[in-house]
Parts: C-alpha cells; structure tokens; sequence
C-alpha cells in the first residue's frame, strides 16, 4: 500500500495550527512522502449557520477562503498538486455548519461527527462516561451520513475517535459491536461518502500496539462494507512527524488497498 494523497492538513488559518505553517511549507515533507497530492483543510464554520462558538466564529467563510487566494492558479507547488478544502463542523443538534451554496466554493469537503472535546459539538455530560461517548459517536456517525447534504460530503474525519483523548480511544471504540459498524459504514457507502484513515489518530500509539488497536476491526469492517477511503495526516504543524510508513502498514494489515481509495 503507497499512499498519494493526504487531503487533510491545516494551515495557520486554523486557530490550533502553528502560526508560522503555511501551504507552500508542507512541500518538502510531502515529496520525501511520496505524495503526489495535498489538500488543505483548515476549520470551518461558516457564519451563515447560527450558532458558533467564540472559538470558530473567526474561522468563518472569508477567513478559510484566503487560503484559495494564495494557492496558485495552476493548482501546482513545486511539482505538487494542491487542492483547495475544508474541515467543516457538525453538532449534536445535527446542525452541518456549512451551506449548500458555499460547499460548491470548495474542492472536496470534509465532515467530522466526533469533535466530542468541544462544547459546541456536545454538551460534556453527554460524553462524561465511556459508555456514553460510545453512543454519542455512534448516534452522530449515522446522523451525519443522514444528513440532507450528506451526499455532498468527500469523507468523514477521524470517524469514531473520542475527541482529543487518545487514552480512552481503544475503550471507547471496543463498546461499539461490529454489527453497528457494518449498518452504519454500508449506509456511508451507499450515500457515497469516503471514510478518512486519519494518521494522527494512528501513529499517536506505540508502534507495537498498532496492530492489536481498535481500529484494526473498524477499518477491516468499513473495508468489508466496500467504503472507498481518503488519507488524511491532520497535521497542523509543517515540522511535525508524519510517519507514513505506519499507516501504510496499518492499511495493509486491514486489507485496504491503492484500489479501496477515493482519489481526488
Ligand atoms: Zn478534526
Ligand atoms: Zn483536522
């Protein structure tokens, strides 16, 4: 398995990426990578839908959009194809925080349902036990995927992850039976929509623990669904250590191949 695209990257645009990281940075890493694409998807709430928090309401439609603005007409860096994207919000009043309208100023279109460490996304008592934090993301995968626009969406963000706290992803995700992920990954699939293996939630483990993590099931389930996948390193730092090799691996050991990809 050798990876071409990462579609999911942020810029200083994103109030928690590095301050001095811009597109053009991440070049040199993504060469000696390998890849051949990048796309860049900073976060978005778009102030045309109600309701964001002090943290997002800077991160709004004109703010992600000059990024379109600095990337070169060609849609090449240095021998790199670039492409133009965003990580928009989705909350547990099932509210998408971008418009139909705006979706189409927009390359590809990435949608999280697991932001559970924001209260925005979902009130903390909700995903205060592990039980519960299962069920949140269980509940919030499928609305998401039932959503009206849902069609309109490239992939799902690190799907099933329990928000920032790595420690208790492995505990979370073993409370979800395979059945629901078989429903809930065919449903993805039927409407379309790509399920991102983002590398941030893998290589954040010891590299021994990876091949007996909860993900494992997850992605050989999704695999099994037919779901069609994007790579997604959710770097937010230009100097930060990618560790591709490790996915790769990863993707091999669930059986997911060059051909199981949704390339852009
Ligand atoms: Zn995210
Ligand atoms: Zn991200």
């Amino acid at each position: 398995m050798k990876l071409t695209q990462d579609l999911h990257i942020h810029t200083n645009l994103s109030s928690c990426a590095m301050r001095d990281t811009t597109a053009k940075d991440y070049i040199p890493a993504a060469k000696t990578d390998g890849l051949t694409t990048l796309g860049f998807s900073n976060h978005l709430w778009d102030s045309d839908v109600a309701g964001a928090s002090k943290w997002y309401s800077p991160q709004n439609l004109e703010h992600v959009l000059q990024l379109k603005k600095e990337l070169p007409q060609s849609g090449m860096i240095d021998g790199v194809r670039v492409l133009f994207g965003c990580e928009t919000e989705f909350t547990y009043e099932w509210k998408l925080c971008l418009t139909e309208e705006h979706m189409a100023l927009f390359d590809y279109i990435l949608a999280p349902h697991s932001h559970t460490h924001q209260g925005i996304v979902v009130p903390q008592d909700r995903v205060a036990d592990l039980r519960d934090h299962a069920q949140y993301l269980m509940d919030s995968f499928l609305a998401l995927v039932r959503h009206p626009l849902a069609h309109r969406i490239t992939s799902i963000a690190h799907p099933f992850v329990p928000g920032t706290k790595y420690a208790i992803y492995n505990a979370t995700q073993a409370l979800i039976p395979d059945s629901y992920f078989r429903e809930a990954f065919c449903e993805a699939n039927e409407k379309g929509i790509a399920i991102e293996m983002n590398g941030s939630c893998i290589t954040y483990l010891p590299e021994e623990e990876i091949p007996n993590c909860e993900y494992v099931r997850v992605y050989s389930i999704a695999k099994e669904c037919g779901c069609k996948f994007t790579y997604g390193s959710d770097s937010h730092d230009h100097r930060g250590s990618r560790k591709i090799k490790l996915v790769e691996r990863f993707l091999d050991q669930c059986g997911i191949t060059e051909a199981d990809f949704r390339l852009l």
